[in-house]
């Protein structure tokens, strides 16, 4: 069975779905509301067909190439694709990204039984609601295809990014809501307040507060969505960086782009001497929640902070197998190994 071509044909219905549900925004939001989540289940069953073609049945133990290749059985939920991939693969689904396909999954429940919601008059702040959501999910997926996915998405690179620039033109629905919320805006500015332009609206409306250190929380005020940031000085310009994940980041001022070694370097208040890393003693940790491939734990103010994923730590332990420094409590590292055993 060539599954690499029932792979092309999923990721090129995926990517029709999602322009699709851009499209009839306006004009059918009932349906939008439909084709978008489609779309994100796509995606979902192309990245289990590189694990395994029987994953995409409901039950794989049901599974036979005959009625597979007609497309003929019942197929894996996002919820059952979202679990099978967080036990299969490192690549593992955010609590976070969850969520957010959760309610639009909700929301694609509604359109299909509810044919009313979609048909009122007064459906600005439902539309609003929607396109908020819409524009969070798309920011997920594309970090999921172009990076923690991108070994098996990156035949696709370029639909992706046009894919991204259509969705960019969506904010446009939430310009009445910037509008109105302007005075807020400039009111938290005069109070000192950092306002940052918002990751997944686009719009000047993210109000920052320290949360550890360089660990920020923006709370936008036009999509409503928050997201946890990291701030770092650009070594070019000495600008501000912001980095979402990965420890990545790229310079709003002079494009300039650091990865977590440079983040690690310059955050990490872990002064560790040199006799202290040769003794194996120092530097970053593996991350227990997120099991990113590298250590990108580091020490802020007598705490452990995640550059991957945010996440906050009390303490570090030493793995029981490889003696990798990982963060949190020791869950029976001897037996079931670390981040550090893996890679
Ligand atoms: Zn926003
Ligand atoms: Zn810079
Ligand atoms: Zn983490
Ligand atoms: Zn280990």
């Amino acid at each position: 069975m060539n599954t690499q071509e029932i792979k092309k044909d999923l990721t090129e219905n995926a990517l029709k779905f999602l322009t699709q549900s851009i499209n009839e925004f306006d004009e059918n939001l009932q349906f939008s509301v439909i084709h978008f989540f489609s779309s994100i289940e796509l995606f979902f069953k192309a990245r289990l067909l590189d694990e395994h073609w029987t994953l995409l049945y409901e039950k794989p133990e049901e599974a036979q190439s005959g009625n597979f290749l007609m497309g003929d059985f019942k197929s894996v939920t996002l919820s059952s694709s979202i679990k099978r991939l967080r036990n299969i693969s490192q690549a593992g689904i955010t609590q976070a990204e969850e969520q957010c396909f959760q309610k639009i999954r909700l929301h694609r429940n509604k359109a299909l039984h509810f044919f009313h919601t979609f048909h009122r008059p007064d459906l600005a702040s439902l539309k609003e609601e929607i396109i908020s959501l819409q524009c969070q999910g798309w920011q997920f997926l594309y970090d999921l295809l172009l990076k923690k996915w991108d070994p098996h998405f990156s035949d696709f690179r370029e639909r992706v990014y046009e894919c991204h620039h259509l969705m960019l033109g969506q904010r446009k629905y939430l310009t009445k809501k910037f509008e109105l919320k302007k005075s807020e805006i400039e009111f938290a500015k005069t109070s000192g307040i950092e306002v940052n332009v918002c990751r997944i609206c686009g719009f000047q409306s993210s109000l920052l507060r320290e949360i550890l250190g360089p660990l920020f929380q923006g709370d936008c005020i036009v999509c409503e969505k928050c997201v946890t940031l990291i701030t770092v000085t650009c070594p070019r310009c000495s600008g501000k960086i912001y980095s979402y994940e990965m420890g990545e980041g790229v310079c709003g001022s002079c494009s300039e782009k650091v990865d977590l070694a440079y983040m690690k370097e310059h955050l990490d208040e872990d002064c560790t001497s040199l006799s202290d890393l040769a003794a194996g003693e120092g530097g970053a940790a593996y991350c227990s929640l997120c099991e990113f491939r590298e250590e990108c734990v580091i020490e802020i103010q007598e705490e452990y902070l995640c550059l991957n994923c945010h996440t906050i730590f009390k303490d570090f332990y030493r793995c029981g197998s490889c003696y990798s420094r990982v963060s949190g409590e020791d869950d029976f590292s001897v037996m079931n190994g670390c981040p550090g055993c893996f890679y």
